[in-house]
């Protein structure tokens, strides 16, 4: 078993079993994440017996690296894994920091319409380690640290909830990567059973929702989750959220040209979102040549844009990363595989 899978308490439980303190744990993790060592034989204040005993039981695997594109304030990661599926993570810097897309599953089955990464149908979930490696190893390989982490990147993270969370506990802990909370998003298409169970966790991680569309017709067209979780019970869900966790929510919202990007649908959004404590994040779209949707024309991002704010909605643009470096998640692995 991969030792970066397990959380502090979970290592704390298995000193525990084996007669030996619970504080070796701590030890063992600022090993891991603080010093960042490669193998067991570095920790040099744990006794040999404890030592031999991690070693025949869990391992220090990495992923492997297998495609790395760099492009202005973007480099985006083609991970192997141990069973040669792949992923990907996006490492965007910001002023106020550096951030990672990381993945949460190999493809999706959610079938998003725009979603080049739905192409490939869920293959299986990753575990947690597999998604920490991902940070570990952009940090390691870029000599810089993260500060941000989103879970936007393949696959939806409520369909893989129990490792997302183990993850987002891992790499939240004090004595591990000391990511704070305030600092993770989980993005969901809106599994709304998952994010009552989450906001009942009162875990202080950001949540973003994929909305993308302003009714029910349009957004059932772009998200099959619209046909179980309609518009509808996804608003009054992020309402009881908001009032139970007092968090403000971001609604991510991709600009199609002539699609969603109507003056019709950011005033059907800014009624549909009225008094609701949110953002609204507008993703002008990286086109691929897989999926016809072609990204809206500025003007048009512009005057949804000015509609939203008209209407006392909080609303950013989000800065567009590389679309030279394939930046659309599912794009490099999708790439890949026709290179070969
Ligand atoms: S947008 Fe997200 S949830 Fe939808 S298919 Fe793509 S990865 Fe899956």
């Amino acid at each position: 078993m991969n030792i970066y899978g397990l959380t502090k308490t979970d290592l704390e439980h298995v000193f525990e079993a084996i007669g030996e303190k619970k504080f070796k744990a701590t030890q063992v993790y600022e090993w891991l994440y603080k010093k960042r060592v490669s193998s067991f034989d570095e920790m040099t204040n744990i006794k040999k017996d404890v030592i031999d005993y991690l070693k025949q039981n869990y391992n220090l695997n990495k992923l492997k690296i297998l495609k790395k594109q760099e492009g202005i304030d973007v480099v985006k990661y083609l991970f192997e894994l141990e069973d040669n599926n792949k992923i990907e993570a996006v490492l965007m810097k910001h002023d106020y920091g550096n951030s990672l897309c990381v993945s949460s599953q190999v493809g999706c089955n959610m079938g998003c319409s725009f979603c080049e990464s739905g192409r490939l149908k869920k293959v299986r979930n990753l575990s947690a380690d597999e998604i920490v490696l991902q940070i570990l190893q952009v940090e390691e390989d870029l000599k810089l640290r993260i500060t941000h982490v989103v879970m936007m990147g393949i696959g939806e993270p409520f369909d893989n909830y129990d490792n997302v969370i183990k993850f987002v506990k891992i790499i939240n802990d004090p004595k591990g990567i000391e990511l704070g909370s305030r600092h993770i998003t989980i993005s969901t298409c809106g599994i709304i059973p998952k994010i009552k169970e989450f906001m009942n966790l009162n875990l202080q991680v950001n949540l973003a929702i994929s909305l993308h569309a302003s009714n029910n017709e349009l957004r059932s067209k772009l998200m099959n989750i619209n046909k179980v979780y309609d518009i509808n019970e996804l608003i009054s869900v992020i309402k009881e959220y908001i009032n139970k966790t007092n968090r403000r929510v971001t609604f991510e919202y991709i600009m199609l040209d002539n699609v969603n990007d109507k003056e019709s649908n950011a005033l059907e959004l800014s009624k549909l979102l009225k008094g609701i404590n949110c953002y609204v994040n507008l993703i002008p779209y990286n086109e691929t040549s897989h999926i016809e949707y072609k990204k809206s024309k500025k003007e048009n991002i512009m005057k949804f844009y000015d509609i939203l704010k008209k209407n006392n909605i909080n609303v950013t643009i989000r800065k567009e990363f590389g679309s030279n470096v394939s930046a659309a998640c599912g794009q490099l692995r999708s790439n890949y595989e026709e290179e070969k």
